[in-house]
């Protein structure tokens, strides 16, 4: 089975490198950070490399040691983690590309199968839920420090326990690492409830540029290049503005547009009820789940909202 698999070649490795995807979330830093940990415990000296990504994540155990560039050109394994498909990883998927061997761990259903060995479950609501299975099969501890790398990827995938993905296995994974110390509390007030002050003047701006359209059921909003710097907005601070159209009354979908200075237009794609957004983000290259999408389009604001609204359309009832 894969996992036999893939534990053979981390047996294998000399040089192992953990990868995710760009604009890493808890999920990816979570996931990436607990293999890491577990990996070490395991005797092995992995790096995780991750060129940026958002200090509310630097609490973490590990965190400290992730590296901007890999020490090497070339490992024996690379692992990636959380991430659909090879174009999205941080690195520009380089040291992907050129190990010797290629594992993904993955729950997106639109995984596109890149590694020689890939361990995909969609019915997973957090890619580090994954990893309790893995290292149960492993026989490798989940202490205290790996489970909270764990529960930060649960916390932050699910939304705090609210996504319709959450399972009562999600729930019983959850009690098996409070028993071992973890602290919910904690993690949740750190990774969904303080916000800093740059995003709290983002939601401000993007609040105030909401428009609904088609009779409220899409909510529409954008932030730019310019916003990020008025505020001084550091990696990170963007998330959970496409939240905002979402949660309001009658919306089934909430789009919201980033300006980005290397890779054009971010546009993020939530749903609540049936529009799969995941759909429509393939359309244009991207991609992610039914209720959370995203993709990159190298346009104008309005001439992207205009596209990207036509596809929605066809899907809204
Ligand atoms: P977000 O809107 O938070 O950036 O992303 C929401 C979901 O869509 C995440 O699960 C993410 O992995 C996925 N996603 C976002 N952008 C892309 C993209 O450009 N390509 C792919 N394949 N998935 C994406
Ligand atoms: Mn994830």
């Amino acid at each position: 089975m894969t996992l036999d698999n893939i534990l053979e070649e981390i047996n294998k490795a000399q040089t192992i490198v953990i990868l995710t995807h760009e604009n890493p979330d808890g999920d990816a830093i979570g996931t990436g950070l607990a293999l890491y940990n577990a990996l070490k415990l395991y005797g092995k000296n992995p790096e995780f490399v991750v060129p940026e990504f958002s200090r509310v994540y630097n609490f973490l155990p590990g965190a400290d040691e992730i590296k901007k560039e890999g020490s090497l050109d070339k490992y024996d394994l690379a692992i990636s983690v959380d991430s659909a498909t090879s174009r999205i990883i941080a690195s520009g998927d380089k040291y992907f590309e050129t190990a010797k061997s290629k594992v993904v761990i993955d729950h997106h259903g639109s995984n596109t199968m890149y590694g020689d060995y890939n361990y995909v479950n969609p019915d997973a609501p957090a890619c580090s839920q994954l990893l309790i299975v893995i290292l149960d099969y492993f026989n490798i501890d989940i202490d205290k420090e790996i489970g909270t790398c764990i529960l930060t990827g649960i916390i932050t995938d699910t939304g705090g326990f609210k996504y319709p993905g959450v399972t009562a296995e999600t729930f019983e994974f959850v009690a098996g690492l409070l028993k071992k110390g973890v602290n919910v509390s904690s993690i949740y007030k750190k990774v969904l409830q303080i916000r800093t002050k740059a995003n709290f003047e983002l939601v401000k701006i993007a609040t105030d540029r909401l428009q609904f359209l088609e009779n409220g059921k899409v909510a529409f909003t954008y932030i730019t290049n310019q916003d990020e710097l008025n505020v001084n907005a550091e990696n990170g601070d963007h998330e959970g503005l496409v939240d905002i159209g979402r949660d309001i009354e009658g919306v089934e979908v909430s789009i919201f547009i980033r300006e980005t200075l290397e890779k054009g237009l971010k546009i993020s794609l939530r749903s609540n009820e049936y529009v799969n957004v995941s759909d429509i983000a393939l359309l244009f290259g991207g991609g992610g789940h039914p209720r959370a999408a995203g993709c990159n389009i190298k346009t104008s604001i309005e001439q992207c909202k205009e596209r990207i609204l036509a596809e929605v359309k066809k899907l809204l009832k």
